[in-house]
C-alpha cells in the first residue's frame, strides 16, 4: 500500500478497496460456494469489485442507513441508494450493506447486471481523479438468497472490513509523503539561489528534516500496528490512531514540500499537488479525521462524544 500511494492515492483506493473492502468480507462471511464464486476471480484481477457503505444522508453515522432488503422467500428485494462509492461504475459486484426487516444490517453482493441496479459516475472530482467514484442505485433488485451473508449481523460486519482498508491506509498515507519527501530533497539540491543550492539553507534543512522525522514515526506506527493485528492484538481505536496521524502527517510532508519547491510545486510537472488533492479525500474517507479523533477520545476517557 506504501508503494502504490507513493505513486498515487487513487490507485491505493483501487486495491484497498478490493483487498479490505470486497474480497475481506467474502472470504469472512460468505458460504463457500459464494467464495469459490467470486474469489479467484477478483485475486486475479479479472473481476473488480466495490462497497456501499456511504449513503446521501448517512456518512458518518452508518448505523442510521436506509437501503433495505425485503424478504420474499427464495430471494429478497434491495432498494436504496449509495454515495461516494470507489469502483462503483467499473465493478463487476458490489458488497453492499443494508438492513432487514428486523433493522439488522446485512451485507449482500449484488451484480452488475441486476435488473433495477444502476452506478451512475461522479464527474468533477478535484481529487482522487485516477479513481472511479460513484453512485449505487438500486430499485427493486431481486437478489437470489444464495447472495446474503449468512450469518454476520450489525455494524461488526461493515466495520471489520474498514479497521483492515484503515490499516492499509495509515501504511498507503506513508507513501505519498515518501514521494513528497523525495522530490523536495532532490529539488532543493539542485535549485540554486543566492548562489547556492537551497539545501544548504538551515530553513529547507529543518523542512526536510521533519519530513523524514514524521515519515520514519509514521512508518514506525503502522509497523508496530502490523505485528499487533498478526498476534490478532490490534484493536480499532488503535487503527483509528494510526489512520488519522499517518494522513495527516502526509497531510503535512505535502505543504511542506509544495513551499520547498516554489512556484515550480503548484505546477503538474511535480506530484506534490496532486498528492495534496489527493490526500484531502483520505483525510475524509473510510472515517474522517475528526471521527478518529473522537474514537481515540473515547478509547482514553471510557466517554462517546459523538453520538
Ligand atoms: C473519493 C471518495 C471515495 C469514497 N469511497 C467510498 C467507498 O468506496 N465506500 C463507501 O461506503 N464510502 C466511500 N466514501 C465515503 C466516505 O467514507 C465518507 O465521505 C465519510 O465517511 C464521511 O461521510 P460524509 O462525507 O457523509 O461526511 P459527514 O458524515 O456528513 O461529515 C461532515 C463533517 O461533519 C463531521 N462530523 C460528523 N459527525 C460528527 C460528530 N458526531 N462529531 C463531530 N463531527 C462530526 C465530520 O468529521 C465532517 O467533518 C468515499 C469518499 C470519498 C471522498
Amino acid at each position: 500500500m506504501q508503494e502504490l500511494e507513493r505513486g498515487d492515492s487513487g490507485i491505493r483506493s483501487v486495491a484497498s478497496v478490493q483487498g479490505s473492502l470486497v474480497m475481506f468480507p467474502i472470504n469472512e462471511y460468505a458460504t463457500e460456494e459464494q467464495k469459490m464464486k467470486w474469489l479467484p476471480g477478483l485475486a486475479n484481477g479479472d473481476l473488480l469489485g466495490c462497497f456501499g457503505l456511504t449513503e446521501p444522508n448517512h456518512g458518518s453515522d452508518p448505523s442510521n442507513m436506509e437501503s433495505k432488503i425485503v424478504d420474499k422467500g427464495d430471494h429478497v428485494v434491495l432498494n436504496g441508494a449509495k454515495l461516494w462509492i470507489t469502483n462503483a461504475s467499473a465493478a463487476d459486484i458490489a458488497v453492499v450493506w443494508a438492513k432487514d426487516e428486523a433493522g439488522e444490517i446485512r451485507g449482500l453482493v449484488v451484480e452488475k447486471d441486476m435488473q433495477g441496479f444502476s452506478a451512475p459516475e461522479i464527474h468533477g472530482k478535484w481529487s482522487l481523479r485516477a479513481s472511479n467514484t460513484g453512485e449505487l442505485v438500486f430499485e427493486d433488485v431481486k437478489i437470489p438468497k444464495e447472495n446474503l451473508f449468512p450469518d454476520i449481523r450489525g455494524l461488526k460486519g461493515p466495520l471489520s472490513c474498514l479497521n483492515s482498508a484503515r490499516f492499509g491506509i495509515a501504511w498507503g498515507a506513508i507513501g505519498a509523503a515518501m514521494d513528497c519527501y523525495d522530490s523536495s530533497l532532490r529539488y532543493s539540491k539542485e535549485r540554486t539561489q543566492f548562489g547556492k543550492p537551497i539545501a544548504s539553507f538551515q530553513l529547507i534543512q529543518k523542512k526536510l528534516a521533519e519530513m523524514i522525522t514524521e515519515i520514519t514515526k509514521a512508518q514506525l506506527l503502522a509497523w508496530r500496528l502490523g505485528t499487533l493485528r498478526n498476534d490478532g492484538k490490534a484493536t480499532p481505536a488503535q487503527i483509528s490512531m494510526a489512520k488519522r496521524n499517518n494522513v495527516k502527517i502526509a497531510c503535512d510532508v505535502a505543504r511542506e514540500a509544495r513551499q520547498v519547491h516554489g512556484a515550480m510545486g503548484i505546477t503538474g510537472e511535480y506530484s506534490i499537488m496532486r498528492h495534496i488533492m489527493n490526500l484531502e479525500s483520505v483525510l475524509t474517507y473510510e472515517g474522517t479525521h475528526d471521527i478518529h479523533l473522537l474514537i481515540t477520545g473515547m478509547d482514553v476517557t471510557g466517554i462517546n462524544a459523538f453520538s
